[in-house]
């Protein structure tokens, strides 16, 4: 909760909308939802249901001829009212953000020191020793033994699942609210996924970060996720609590994601059963 003792992040009757050929196209229609720390929260849908149009509005980073409306707040503030400098100061102190492919976010010629250093000291102000100890320190929190190894090395050097860890510590290196992830783990294979969710539900727990986790795979939802909203054609089909929405779905977009995902039972099966639920064995 913020001081105002609203959640961290709200999202109230969000639309996105693109002129087409025919008309007037919403990429995202009408949606809400809330986010507070230490707290994941899923979207969950297709690839074109809106998703990271969702992501990018809160960020506001939508592509010029997106048309917005409705209302965002980060920590009480009016997103689409802050002034465009205030708006670069929230990115980064207060939500991050992490992105599918961590090969095209990282510029390859550079090391990890300063790609991970140069917004902090371009765009935060932070003076090159007080960025190279938050870049040092967040390396440290998503499990480098040795941040300063890493923070030598050029991208090509690590491996991708090291690579998304970079960019999850740099995401956090200002120690922001929420972490926005958007398909982090999609290009990932399956093990360094697995690695890389664990860390996520991680920080979670340790830093406390709220994470709004992006995903096409009700898989990864399962596994990680506190709460879920199920989006098609821009629109939130369904949310609750995960266990709830995954155990008993109410539509039928949710019920077919999951018929068409084999380890969702496995890992339901995995999660302690719900307090006071009957046994049937
Ligand atoms: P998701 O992340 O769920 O796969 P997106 O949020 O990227 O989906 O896209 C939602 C819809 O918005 C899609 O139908 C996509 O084609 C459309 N869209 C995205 N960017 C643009 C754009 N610049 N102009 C027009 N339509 C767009
Ligand atoms: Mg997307």
């Amino acid at each position: 909760m913020t001081s105002s003792g609203n959640p961290y992040l709200t999202v109230r009757d969000l639309t996105v909308s693109f002129q087409g050929k025919g008309g007037e196209f919403h990429a995202v229609d009408r949606i809400g939802f809330e986010l507070d720390r230490g707290e994941i929260l899923a979207l969950v849908g297709e690839s074109g249901s809106g998703k990271s149009m969702t992501s990018l509005a809160v960020m506001r980073l939508l592509p010029q001829a997106a048309r917005m409306s409705g209302r965002i707040t980060i920590a009480g503030d009016d997103v689409a009212s802050l002034p465009r400098r205030q708006m670069e100061d929230v990115r980064g102190a207060r939500i991050g953000m992490v992105f599918q492919e961590p090969m095209t976010s990282l510029n390859p010629v550079l090391t990890i020191a300063r790609q991970m250093t140069e917004g902090l000291i371009r765009h935060q102000g932070l003076s090159r020793k007080a960025a190279l100890a938050a870049a040092r320190s967040a390396l440290d929190d998503v499990g480098f033994g040795e941040p300063d190894r890493v923070l030598s090395q050029y991208p090509h050097q690590l491996s991708g699942g090291m690579r998304q860890r970079v960019m999850i510590a740099a995401a956090l290196a200002l120690r922001p609210g929420i972490l926005i992830a958007d398909e982090p783990t999609t290009a990932l294979d399956v093990t360094v996924q697995a690695q890389v969710l664990d860390l996520l539900v991680d920080l979670k727990s340790r830093l406390g970060s709220g994470i709004l986790l992006i995903t096409h795979d009700i898989g990864v939802v399962a596994e990680t996720a506190d709460r879920v909203a199920v989006m098609r054609h821009g629109r939130i089909v369904e949310t609750g609590a995960t266990d709830a929405v995954l155990r008993n779905p109410t539509h039928d977009y949710t019920k077919a994601l999951l018929a068409s995902h084999l380890t969702v039972e496995k890992a339901l099966g995995l999660r302690p059963a719900e307090k006071g639920a009957p046994s049937r064995s």
